[in-house]
């Protein structure tokens, strides 16, 4: 037995809908059948029924009524699925053999478009995705609600494409099935992402097109093209507002790697992983939705160049020094609706009165914006209001047209003024005429009948009627009223005269209801020409919100304007870090200079726990973020340079968050770093090098020093407990030690958290325990075992393994002292060996062959020990 043409149908559907639940229309319901059904009652704790489909097996189903489906799709959508809307597209009564069915809509997680699954103040982005090679990315990336789109190369393979997707409200992601399974899976696992798929072959509509005019590169294109066909196939309904792809140039902004946007807390805590106690945290005091998520965007893409950096710092100094006047403009943006989003559901069809009624609200707003920008001291101000068109023509269409009380629904008429349309007008007359008369009638019959408790109703069924009670239905005059309705304490009667009124009443109110719904989408489709305009006005509003932002939370929090010096130096008097000052409660923070230039360009941090190390070095590159978006910075004055790149390392014991505590992680993110940092970039390593034993950690902690001193010249910033590396300042020209110290104060352990010159005291963990109140017969035992460490470690390591690790020296030993008999074949091996290392890459060698190399050059060694 085969199946019954519906569920023939069904499968036929859901054949071209595999990777998302097929919500099938049949009646009031939307049906799941098989696997779906199996699931979704599941994910949605709803009941799994069965029917029959024509097998012998009955077939799982489960259903939800389709006018509460949308909290349904909503929970599967935000559970990372995709939700196939198939409807009925005849109608049932009329049709022959099955109802015709369509999928006329595909919500995903990275292109839902309806209110209330949208967060305010986040995008939500699908992106997609297309390398050849597996090492340079195009990516492109598009929020629906908005309309914008980002395209952009990546060419440091695969983490750069991790980086940029960390963190950034990217939802789903449209991939190739020929890209590599392991970046799949990061992609899934990782990135919690949605994956959805296209095939290569499919053409681009014509008129999506225009839309990747401005993309030269190919591979960017490509990956554009992936994106808008799988929106052109998905959506099924107009996407006229997305506008064209813009080409984020890479180069043109600060690298901020994943590691460093999740280290530095820039948008979201480490902890929580939320927005509080994160950078945008503190600096965000916009007041629109729509400058919450430029913001964040500003926030993720710090900038380069010394020019835009000084125009944004400009303006910010223009909001800054008039408070009056900014306090004026906050309040008029707080009454700005979500303009951006507004023109992506005017273009898609989805807005009512309501919605243009509170856009008419907000554009009744932007003169006075206008003119409050004008009375700014500042010309970069004043140019912000040149360049603010107010739509006045569109406000006015819409002061015209739209009801001031609209009700939601569309169809129902009262959405449009009157006096707006004549022909509305002439319905509405004979509508209100029909019921000015009606009430007379219900008078007059009143009086005619003697019967005070008579009255006039309407209801949908039996449109208008005369009611009378029971008691009196003896004063009903029988030959004009015919009875229509009987009701347990009344009749409900009709005369000749009310019927031919209602005729034309509700003729009147049908026209009008139709003619109104009619003008409507005349009214939307006028608005609609408005969109690139909106658009425009949406961008320099929500530019002027973040800028005002910055000026408040600048003004409120004591930050300072930044300067940008030639030298490539950082000089901040009284430098404090603007996350921890804002959520410490009781204490003030200490504030503490930090210094950099061209001569001692790296910092080796020293001192107990607790003191301050992490913090010193994570406000440095706050600070450094602060100033390439525009905003001020928390000093007393700030002397920058501008930085191209900001890697930050920590060392796995401190890395408890990421459940990546294995060395291996530490070790491949500082490999990142020395692999693509330069002279320009900051560089933090926070206690590298302690995820293992104590001599491994600190030859590498070194080793990673000098390699950055001598090869690289990044800004850094290196924290550690290793006090012997303080050592390495009289080898390390650039290098500076400082230090952070617990101290007594009546008898108690203080971290005053002020950074001095120099290294720390040596022996400050016991200082700590001393101040601490340990017994002193303990303290002094400490000591003595200390003293005997150092003698001791000195010993254990033989002449023969102590390697030399200072690589200043142009000719590296590998054997400290040469045994008296050593032969002179056993010499030669020895610079074959050294020879055999001088060679070796190790930046670009995989762990695996660095142990290879290891395991041989042990063996190796073995053999001439032997022999010696
Ligand atoms: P370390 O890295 O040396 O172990 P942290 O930088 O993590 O220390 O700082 C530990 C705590 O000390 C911070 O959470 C903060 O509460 C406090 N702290 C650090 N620096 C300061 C400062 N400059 N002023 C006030 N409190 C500070
Ligand atoms: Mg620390």
């Amino acid at each position: 037995m085969g199946y019954t043409p519906m569920m023939q149908q069904y499968l036929k559907i859901k054949a071209d809908y595999k990777d998302s639940f097929l919500f099938f229309r049949l009646g009031d319901f939307y049906e799941m059948f098989f696997e779906d059904a199996k699931k979704a009652a599941e994910e949605l704790e709803i009941t799994l029924t069965s029917r029959d489909g024509g097998k012998d097996d009955r077939i799982p189903m489960c259903g939800v009524p389709h006018h509460s489906a949308e909290n349904y799709i909503k929970a599967l959508i935000e559970k990372g699925y995709k939700v196939a809307i198939c409807e009925q597209v005849e109608d049932p009564k009329t049709a022959k053999g099955v109802v015709k069915r369509e999928v006329v809509q595909l919500i995903t997680p990275g292109t839902i478009m309806e209110g209330n699954m949208l967060e305010d103040k986040e995008n939500n982005y699908l992106a997609a995705l297309y390398s050849i090679n597996n090492q340079t990315f195009g990516f492109a990336y598009t929020d629906m609600s908005t309309g914008e789109t980002s395209a952009m190369k990546m060419v440091n393979g695969w983490p750069s494409v991790l980086s940029e997707i960390y963190n950034r409200p990217i939802k789903e992601i449209v991939i190739e099935d020929k890209l590599d399974e392991s970046f799949k899976n990061d992609l899934i696992d990782k990135m919690q992402l949605t994956l959805s798929y296209v095939n290569d072959q499919t053409q681009l509509p014509d008129q999506m097109i225009p839309l990747i005019e401005g993309v030269n590169d190919e591979l960017l294109q490509h990956a554009c093209k992936i994106l808008f066909q799988y929106l052109y196939h998905t959506q099924k309904r107009s996407i006229d507002h997305l506008k064209k792809a813009q080409v984020i140039e890479l180069e043109e902004y600060m690298t901020l790697d994943m590691y460093s946007k999740r280290n530095l807390e820039i948008t979201h805590s480490m902890m929580r992983n939320e927005k509080y106690g994160s950078l945008l945290w503190v600096i965000d005091r916009t007041v629109t939705a729509m400058g919450a998520r430029k913001l964040k965007k500003w926030l993720e893409r710090p900038l380069l160049s010394r020019q835009h950096i000084n125009r944004r710092l400009d303006m910010v100094t223009g909001f800054y020094d008039q408070f009056m006047e900014r306090e004026s403009i906050r309040e008029s943006l707080r009454s700005i609706y979500d303009l951006e989003r507004l023109s992506g559901r005017v273009s898609f069809g989805n807005v009512n009165a309501r919605d243009l009624l509170q856009l008419k609200n907000s554009l009744s707003k932007i003169p006075s914006i206008k003119q409050l920008l004008n009375e700014f001291n500042h010309q970069v101000i004043k140019d912000l209001a040149d360049k603010i068109d107010p739509l006045q023509d569109l406000k006015m269409l819409l002061e015209k047209s739209i009801a001031e009380d609209p009700p939601i629904s569309i169809t129902e008429g009262n959405i449009l003024k009157d006096g707006y349309n004549e022909k509305l007008d002439q319905y509405r007359h004979v509508s209100r005429n029909g019921k000015d008369w009606i009430a007379a009638l219900e008078r007059q019959e009143k009086e005619n009948t003697n019967i005070k408790s008579l009255k006039i109703g309407y209801n949908k069924v039996f449109g208008y009627y005369i009611e009378v009670t029971r008691a009196n239905l003896h004063l009903v005059p029988n030959d004009r009223y015919e009875r229509k309705q009987t009701l347990t304490n009344a009749e409900r009667y009709i005369t000749n005269e009310l019927k031919e009124k209602e005729a034309l009443i509700l003729e009147a109110d049908e026209k009008s209801v139709d003619l109104e719904y009619q003008l409507f989408l005349l009214i939307r489709d006028k608005v609609k020409a408005y969109i690139p305009a909106l658009q425009k006005l949406a961008d320099l509003i929500s530019e002027i919100d973040v800028l005002q932002s910055f000026a408040t939370v600048s003004e409120e929090n004591n930050y300072i304007r930044p300067t940008f010096s030639e030298a490539h130096q950082v000089k901040l008097e009284e430098s404090r870090h603007p996350v921890i000052e804002k959520v410490m409660k009781s204490e003030s923070f200490v504030p503490n200079d930090i210094l950099l230039d061209e001569d001692k360009f790296m910092l080796l941090i020293t001192g107990p726990n607790m003191s301050g190390k992490s913090t010193y070095m994570r406000q440095l590159a706050l600070t450094i973020v602060m100033a390439q978006v525009g905003c001020f910075v928390p000093a007393k004055t700030a002397e920058l340079a501008v930085f191209d790149q900001i890697f930050t390392r920590i060392g796995a014991a401190d890395d408890l968050v990421s459940g990546q505590s294995t060395f291996m992680v530490e070790m491949l993110e500082a490999n990142h770093a020395i692999h693509h940092a330069t002279s320009k970039s900051l560089i933090l390593l926070d206690e590298i090098g302690r995820g293992t034993s104590t001599y491994d950690g600190m030859a590498l902690a070194q080793a990673i020093m000098e390699y950055i001193h001598n090869n690289i010249g990044a800004k850094t910033l290196f924290s550690t407990h290793y006090h012997e590396l303080t050592s390495l300042e009289e080898n390390l020209n650039g290098l500076r030690n400082i230090h952070v110290r617990a101290e007594e104060i009546n008898g108690e352990v203080v971290f005053l958290h002020q950074i001095h010159q120099g290294a720390a005291d040596e022996s400050y963990g016991i200082h700590v325990a001393q101040l601490a109140g340990l017994p002193q017969v303990l303290i002094d035992r400490a000591n003595l075992i200390l003293t005997q460490l150092e003698t001791k470690s000195g010993e254990s390591v033989s002449p023969e393994q102590k390697v030399v690790l200072t690589s200043q020296q142009e000719q590296m030993t590998l054997f400290v002292e040469e045994s008296s008999d050593s032969s002179k074949q056993v010499k030669k091996e020895e610079d074959n060996i050294i020879a055999m290392i001088n060679k070796w890459d190790i930046l670009e060698m995989t762990p695996m062959d660095a142990m290879n190399k290891l395991y041989d050059l042990q063996k190796k060694v073995k053999g001439m020990k032997g022999r010696k």
